[in-house]
């Protein structure tokens, strides 16, 4: 069986096209700049397209593709799991853009697009925030009045949700245990970064919220802060919430302290000439870290194992040494593991067992 999984952004499509059993990557790549000034691309049905030119230049060897599986940022409450799609799901999709209004939008494009030009494959959404919908109410709740759950939908969501999954997975297999009986930490740190605490196989709490600005410091979002601060900025600096709003997302985290930049290579050659603020930058990073490790230590009551990924996670030891610092005061030293991420093999497992599952 052919898997081919999408990853549509506003502005590019990855892609990777897996045979299962024997599983095997067979090609994966990218079509960037779409719409952009002097681009061939010009919307998302001409990079599928593109992505379609691509693979049957392949030639008969990768044969027919049975089923496309697509990354979808938001999956609201109603998709605790990946789902075949058709209209109602669609609709429900373009539904949620509203909750996730740079994401949805083009991963819907990248469906529709697919649906035209592979009308035999089987279409199936899997969404980032599938796997969080097992956290418990107590834990995805904001204390506001109950109401604005009820009418808006706010809660905690969760985002990275495939990663934080594959992962923990991928941590069962090396330390040759069941995900039952396991109490795991996944640690994402890429540009974006989350933690979640997933007990049994089943994640109990996450660090992004409503939006993926809530929880850690990341490469340009601030992660958690007062909110009474937007006020105060409003009144005291004269922001607008759209400035606000840019500044926590685009202009905070590492970026935001360091002043050198969102990337933590540059940061850390800046520390090394004694750079102060890029030193502050890291020491901040590693303490937000830190406090969400021993809450979720607690939550879960011990831990087997931390598991880091992404960019950040799988490439500074330095970081993760301070990170784990001090764990001795358990019963049980966990075991840290790093693992490189691939949401997309994730995606292709998923698909892979959703269509099992239906032919069964
Ligand atoms: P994204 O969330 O955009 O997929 P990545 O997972 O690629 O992000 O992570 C980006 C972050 O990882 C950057 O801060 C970058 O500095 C860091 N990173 C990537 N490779 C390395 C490396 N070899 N050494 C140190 N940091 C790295």
């Amino acid at each position: 069986m052919r898997i081919l999984v999408i990853n549509c952004g506003s502005s590019s499509v990855k892609y990777k096209l897996y045979n299962f059993r024997p599983f095997r990557l067979l090609t994966k790549g990218l079509v960037e700049r779409i719409g952009e000034e002097g681009s061939p691309v010009k919307n998302h049905y001409q990079a599928i397209f593109t992505v379609f030119k691509r693979l049957e230049s392949l030639g008969k060897k990768f044969g027919e593709i049975s089923a496309i599986g697509h990354r979808v940022v938001h999956g609201g409450e109603k998709f605790k799991q990946p789902v075949l799609i058709d209209k109602e799901v669609i609709k429900e999709i373009r539904k949620n853009a509203e909750l996730a209004p740079l994401h949805n939008p083009p991963n819907l494009e990248g469906i529709l697009a697919c649906k035209k030009i592979f009308p035999s494959s089987k279409q199936v959404a899997v969404f980032d925030t599938a796997f969080h919908q097992t956290i418990p109410q107590f834990a995805y709740l904001y204390a506001l009045p109950f109401d604005f759950y009820k009418k808006y939908k706010i809660r905690r969501y969760g985002f990275h949700g495939t990663s934080h999954q594959y992962v923990a997975e991928t941590s069962s297999k090396i330390m040759k245990k069941s995900l039952k009986k396991l109490k795991l930490i996944t640690v994402h740190l890429g540009n974006g970064c989350s933690i979640s605490a997933i007990k049994q196989g089943k994640c109990i709490d996450t660090s992004m919220g409503f939006t993926p600005l809530e929880g850690l410091i990341m490469g340009t979002r601030s992660g958690d802060i007062d909110p009474a601060i937007i006020f105060y900025l409003a009144r005291r600096a004269g922001l607008t919430l759209e400035e606000t709003e840019k500044i926590l997302n685009r202009q905070s985290g590492l970026l935001g302290i360091s002043g050198v930049s969102n990337d933590l290579r540059l940061i850390k050659e800046a520390c090394k000439k004694g750079n102060i603020r890029a030193r502050l930058a890291i020491e901040m990073f590693i303490y937000r870290l830190r406090k969400y490790l021993g809450a979720y230590i607690l939550i879960l009551g011990g831990v087997d194992a931390i598991i880091f990924t992404a960019g950040i996670g799988e490439n500074n030891p330095d970081i993760i040494k301070k990170a784990v610092w001090g764990l001795e005061f358990l019963k049980k030293k966990p075991t840290v593991l790093v693992i490189p991420t691939d949401e997309e093999l994730m995606i292709a497992r998923l698909v892979y067992n959703k269509l099992k599952k239906k032919r069964r």
